[in-house]
């Protein structure tokens, strides 16, 4: 049988890193904290506000909420982001995406001061991470590297597929990937040989968005298996159910893979507190 990788187990020890990473902030005077723009009422975003919001508060990290109305045009959320990267008591800025129509979420993200940009979307961050440097990371593909680190001790010369090439998931873990040395295969909805390319893989991150895209075929004995796809399907009772990217019933002969739902999901929120506790401690330096 394939390990399974715990996600909630290790979203839980971050979660105490990082509580202990604010108490020693509190204690010299810095009190961390986040702050959530959510513009308009998409019913999912409002879910993962609420989320995120009650993730810091059990960390002990302060949270800000700001809402804006759907209508509320683009500058005056632009303006809203100037105040939070010149208020020296906000240490991440979040914009929950998407944005409703009419606002660009592009330029409404380049304006996040990159010390404050805890999802690691700026340019400037996305900059650092392509050139191996100090930056904040996006929070998934840190939360992927955290769940592969507890499988993988050396990645120098490993190959490793990635399926999915956005800039929130393929792109940044690809950069990771490759900080370690591992060769990477950056792979998307227009490859060819898709199959044979992960079946070569010591390592296969999904990050696609397709419900059991990679089937047990695809995968060679002992790899390991990091499956980032959330897809919400209903089944004929009308029970809906969060589906992965990965046969995962198939995959015994996998080394390791990652559960859906609590492989990498849990990590993703557990790593936008790691990143507020960074961008505050960066903060007094
Ligand atoms: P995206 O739609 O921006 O990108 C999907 C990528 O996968 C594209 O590059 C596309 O070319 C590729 N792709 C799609 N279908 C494919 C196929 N059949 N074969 C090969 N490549 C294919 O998606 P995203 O934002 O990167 O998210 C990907 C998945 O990960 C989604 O299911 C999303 O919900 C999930 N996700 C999970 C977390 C988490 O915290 N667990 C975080 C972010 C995204």
């Amino acid at each position: 049988m394939a390990a399974l990788i715990d996600g909630r187990a290790m979203a839980r020890a971050l979660g105490e890193r990082t509580a202990q990473a604010v108490a020693t902030l509190k204690a010299d005077g810095v009190d961390p904290a986040l702050a959530v723009v959510l513009v308009g009422h998409d019913p999912a975003s409002e879910i993962y506000v609420r989320r995120k919001i009650g993730e810091c508060r059990k960390a002990g990290i302060g949270s800000i909420e700001k809402r804006l109305a759907a209508d509320c045009g683009e500058q005056a959320l632009l303006d809203l982001i100037d105040t939070l990267n010149a208020d020296p008591a906000v240490h991440g800025i979040l914009v929950q995406l998407p944005l409703p129509a009419g606002i660009d979420a592009a330029r409404v993200l380049d304006r996040i001061s990159p010390a404050k940009d805890v999802d690691g979307f700026h340019p400037v961050n996305v900059g650092r991470l392509s050139t191996g440097s100090k930056g904040l990371v996006p929070c998934t593909p840190l939360g992927i590297m955290l769940l592969l680190d507890s499988v993988i001790e050396d990645y120098r010369g490993l190959n490793i597929v990635v399926i999915g090439k956005s800039n929130i998931v393929g792109k940044p873990v690809a950069m990771l990937l490759l900080e370690r040395e591992a060769t990477v295969t950056v792979t998307h909805i227009e490859t060819r040989n898709l199959p044979d390319l992960a079946r070569a893989a010591d390592v296969i991150v999904a990050a696609a968005g397709a419900p059991h895209l990679v089937r047990g075929y695809w995968v060679k004995p002992g790899a390991v298996v990091i499956d980032v796809g959330i897809t919400r399907m209903v089944d004929h009772d009308g029970a809906s159910r969060i589906v992965g990217d990965c046969a995962t019933h198939e995959l015994d002969h996998a080394k390791a893979v990652t559960p859906v739902p609590g492989g990498v999901g849990p990590m993703t929120i557990a790593c936008l507190l790691s990143n507020t506790v960074t961008a505050a401690q960066r903060s007094m330096s």
